[in-house]
């Protein structure tokens, strides 16, 4: 098993130092664990891969993969800036102490409210259509603003069809035919377009597509800065740097990847004299994918046409393998490294025959009572969680060197009706 799994002296799963099964039982299961110092050292493989080879390299977390604002402090900590997607996350990049200029706004299908939100928040936006241009320049304060586009290169790439961002099916950016004429109209409107914007998708993890769009959208920059005269300040590929969720794939070699994407970068920038602007890229998963485990109790073993084992979290705790039929790994706390011995469904506690964790999975021996800990879930998981079956949202916590803290807590009965009014005339 490649996944790099830490067990204390009792053979027990450890995280950030603390033992997994002392965490369910103090904070009650089903748990998200943080592991602080993995986010940590994501960060900074990433950002010495690429930085590297080009000194002006930022990073903007994508923080709708993981907005605890612990996450969020640790990231601001690291020096990352933030790619928000919404208000909310502007707010929550704001409350979590981002400087304004740290924090890049791509919206889609935005309101003009959101657009004012996002213009008075002192945020950069990056502009995904024609439309919210239009609608941004009516809005008073948006003269002189610099702004940049995203564009769709016509590439897509992901780990799911619901992955992919770029490419003829997608909702997202402006066409690649059309950039010249926008930087054009926003120039007239009194814009400053100082920057480039794509990113085509999540979970990559073969570097081809991914050069393929950097190699598009720089040809892209390249006809913007001689047809409109644009100066980039910044050019931004956006995330997608995938992580290995099965025992099969392996890593992506970030130091291969951030050598031919620089290469390529520098090579563009001279063909096309484009200087020497901000090269951007804005990870989520990679930072934070594989720094949670979500803890999760065996509440019956049950043989039926098939044999399941019954855990006490859902699609409602953790969406993707639902949602995008994702493998997430799992492992038994007390023993993560057993030979497996059986094929077993692994099924939630949601009343939906789609709410299944794993499909005949080799697994060790499981007993009711024992502790379950699924890997990667650090990433698009907490952040897609609902109350779908009047289950509260579980608690996370973060662990760092043997100590661990509750980064949120576990919702109770009265969260669900917190926002609820019953009117009077039905009161009993
Ligand atoms: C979701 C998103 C990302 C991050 O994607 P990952 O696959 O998690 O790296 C980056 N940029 C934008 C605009 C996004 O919407």
């Amino acid at each position: 098993m490649q996944f790099d799994l830490k067990t204390n002296e009792k053979g027990n799963l450890s995280i950030g130092g603390e033992d997994a099964l002392e965490l369910a039982q103090r904070y009650k299961t089903p748990l998200y664990v943080i592991d602080e110092n993995k986010i940590r050292e994501n960060y900074r493989r990433l950002y010495k891969a690429f930085s590297q080879y080009y000194k002006d390299f930022k990073m903007f977390y994508a923080c709708k993969a993981n907005t605890n604002l612990a996450v969020m402090r640790i990231l601001e900590e690291e020096g990352s800036g933030i790619d928000a997607v919404s208000p909310g996350e502007i707010y929550t990049s704001l409350l979590a102490g981002f400087d304004p200029s740290r924090i890049l706004y791509t919206g889609n299908n935005v309101t003009d409210e959101e657009l004012e939100f996002a213009l008075s928040s002192g945020v950069r936006l990056n502009v995904d259509s024609i439309s919210q241009l239009k609608r941004l320049s009516k809005i008073p304060g948006s003269e002189g603003l610099e702004i940049s586009f995203r564009v769709n290169p016509m590439v897509g790439a992901g780990h799911h069809d619901h992955c992919i961002t770029g490419g003829p099916l997608s909702k997202f950016g402006i066409m690649e035919e059309e950039a010249v004429d926008v930087y054009k109209m926003a120039q007239d409107m009194g814009f400053k377009p100082v920057g480039i914007h794509s990113h085509i998708g999540s979970g990559i993890l073969d570097p081809e597509p991914f050069m393929l769009a950097v190699r598009t959208l720089m040809d892209i920059a390249g006809r913007v800065h001689e047809g409109a005269g644009v100066e980039f300040d910044f050019i931004d590929f956006g995330g997608g740097i995938g992580i290995p969720y099965t025992p099969e794939e392996s890593k992506l070699d970030i130091n291969v990847f951030a050598k031919k994407i620089t290469d390529l970068f520098k090579d563009k920038l001279n063909e096309y004299s484009l200087g020497k602007p901000t090269m951007c890229i804005e990870p989520g998963r990679y930072i934070v994918g594989d720094a949670s485990v979500l803890l999760t109790q065996v509440n019956s073993i049950k043989q039926s046409y098939r044999k399941f084992a019954g855990v006490d979290a859902g699609f409602n705790t953790l969406l993707r393998p639902t949602m995008y039929d994702s493998y997430h790994h799992i492992v038994v706390a007390d023993k993560p490294y057993a030979e497996t011995t059986q094929k077993i469904d692994i099924a939630g506690d949601v009343c939906e025959s789609g709410d299944l964790f794993a499909r005949d999975r080799p697994m060790p021996e499981i007993e009711e009572g024992d502790v379950l800990a699924i890997l990667n879930a650090g990433a698009y998981s907490f952040s897609m969680s609902s109350q779908y079956n009047s289950r509260p949202r579980p608690a996370e916590v973060l662990v760092k060197d043997g100590e661990s803290e509750v980064v949120r807590e576990r919702e109770t009965f009265a969260d669900l009706f917190n926002k609820q009014n019953v009117p009077v005339r039905l009161l009993k």
